[in-house]
């Protein structure tokens, strides 16, 4: 009898291990240089959203801490800025220096807090946030050379929103060029992801920052609004919504106070004809599902050119059949878990949108743990641009498939959005590619690549998706007043 043993050849799990983390039970706000409890007592946990387990309690800010936070930003402001520009620089490249050594550290404790695969949270956000402050230190004592050569001085005390798709990056964004600037800066973290602000906070304590240089107050959307609100502050800087974006411009509205909204977007990613297909089928799935479509910039709404448009949906779909669905800390996982109950409902809301519109819904089949908030990659064709999946920011792993005959169809469709953040291109033609760059209403243009990220490049919207650059020496103007 011929007996043949079937192989399947598949990933054995290759979890990181977590031994080497030390967290601890319970943070506290970090004001004037320590670690303090807050006035209230208020505590809440943050949670694993891959496990549903909570990680540690969190110390939420109130009104009185907050005003504590700007009193000691305020008294060493003066003393900071004072410093030689190499002097604050030195205090930056430590920190630096202080990320990479715990890099390991901050991307599990990245991953566990919010749900992305360890293999971003290594290889991107932590090198990443790492190289901000490396940039910034560089800086600090060439902040005229920055802004064409005209004399300048810090804003003073500066209040800094992040958000939770990007949390100690988002945090190396604001707090490198506003330190380099000579501001003190007071940050407050998003609710579901404190963690890794509050371990820069121990890197922070741990380079010997002057007390009240920079002050972490995690709490919820109230601790923001009250951040926006309070008295002292000099500038506001802020990542996430719409929707708040404009109610922080209000409230800041007659105050002379300086402010930069970096919000949303529904960035077309465009693939003519001519594009090495292949490439930008890889293109595609790095620009909306890396870290599950969590991405301000995300190539949401893909354009392709209809003459290419099935065999690029029918690539698409194969290589989306290869993605790895699961625990974010194993090392082969491409998409992990969805940040938050509240987040995975706004995303089956609005795909569940799509569907009763008339797109054509197809999700990758995927095995996930029966604990925790997943949401399978999906691809939506039949769409057209009025439907709600095609305007709406989704934040989740959901391309919305489009198609144009011409050139300047594509142009046309892609600007047609209230957004302006990001968009890729996909072209063998140089020529073409600048043609199509130069009329895009998108502060951020990729070619034949897509999310990629650099401390010296600036980063920052048009239209509803805000104002005011991050990165690069334009990243130093929002923090500078210059005459
Ligand atoms: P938010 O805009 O609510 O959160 C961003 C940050 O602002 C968080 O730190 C949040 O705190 C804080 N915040 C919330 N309300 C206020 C307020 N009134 N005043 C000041 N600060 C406030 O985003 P969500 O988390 O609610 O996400 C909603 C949608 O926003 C997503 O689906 C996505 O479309 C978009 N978004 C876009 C981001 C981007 O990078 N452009 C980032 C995040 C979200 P807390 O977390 O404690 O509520």
């Amino acid at each position: 009898m011929d007996v043949r043993t079937s192989i399947v050849w598949d990933y054995a799990p290759a979890p990181e291990s977590t031994d080497h983390v030390r967290l601890r039970d319970d943070y506290g706000l970090f004001i004037g240089g320590e670690f303090r409890a807050p006035q209230d007592g208020r505590h809440e946990p943050t949670f694993n959203p891959a496990t549903e387990e909570p990680i540690a309690q969190i110390a939420w800010a109130g009104e009185a801490d907050l005003r504590a936070a700007v009193a000691a930003a305020r008294e060493a402001q003066a003393a900071w800025a004072a410093l030689p520009g190499r002097e604050r620089a030195k205090y930056l490249f430590r920190i630096a220096r202080l990320i990479q050594e715990r890099a390991r550290e901050l991307a599990v404790v990245e991953t566990l807090d919010g749900g992305k695969p360890l293999r971003e949270s290594r290889d991107i956000d932590i090198p990443l946030a790492a190289a901000h402050f490396f940039h910034y230190a560089g800086w600090a004592d060439k902040l005229s050379y920055g802004i064409g050569g005209r004399a300048c001085a810090p804003m003073g005390v500066v209040g800094q929103i992040v958000p939770w798709n990007f949390p100690l990056l988002m945090a190396a964004w604001k707090l490198a060029p506003a330190l380099a600037c000579g501001n003190t800066a007071i940050l407050k973290p998003a609710e579901t992801t404190p963690l890794t602000a509050l371990l820069l906070a121990e890197i922070i304590q741990e380079a010997e920052l002057p007390a009240g240089v920079v002050a972490v107050l995690p709490g919820d959307g109230a601790t923001g609004a009250a951040l926006v609100r309070c008295e002292g502050i000099d500038k506001l800087a802020f990542t996430g919504s719409t929707a708040v974006g404009r109610d922080i411009q209000s409230a800041v509205a007659g105050r002379g106070i300086g402010l930069t909204l970096e919000l949303g977007g529904k960035s077309a990613n465009i693939v003519f004809e001519d594009a090495a297909l292949d490439q930008a089928v890889e293109g595609i799935v790095n620009g909306i599902f890396f870290n599950q479509g969590h991405v301000c910039c995300a190539g949401s709404r893909l354009f392709v050119q209809e003459s290419v448009a099935d065999e690029v949906v029918s690539k698409l779909w194969d290589r989306m059949g290869r993605l790895r669905v699961g625990d974010p800390l194993d090392k082969n996982t491409d998409v992990g878990a969805i940040n938050s109950a509240e987040q995975l409902q706004r995303i089956e809301a609005l795909v569940a949108a799509g569907e009763e519109e008339g797109a054509v819904r197809r999700s990758i089949a995927c095995d996930v743990p029966d604990r925790g908030y997943w949401f399978a990659p999906t691809l939506l064709t039949d769409v057209s641009p009025a439907h709600r999946v095609a305007v709406e920011e989704i934040f989740g792993p959901v391309v919305s498939v489009l198609t144009f005959r011409t050139q300047a169809e594509a142009i046309e469709k892609a600007n047609n959005s209230r957004y302006g953040l990001a968009a890729g291109i996909w072209t063998d033609k140089g020529a073409k590619a600048f043609e199509v760059a130069s009329a895009l209403q998108a502060g951020v243009i990729w070619q034949n690549t897509y999310n990629h990220f650099d401390p010296t490049a600036a980063f920052g919207g048009y239209k509803e998706s805000g104002f005011g650059r991050e990165g690069g020496p334009a990243g130093l103007r929002p923090y500078l007043r210059v005459s």
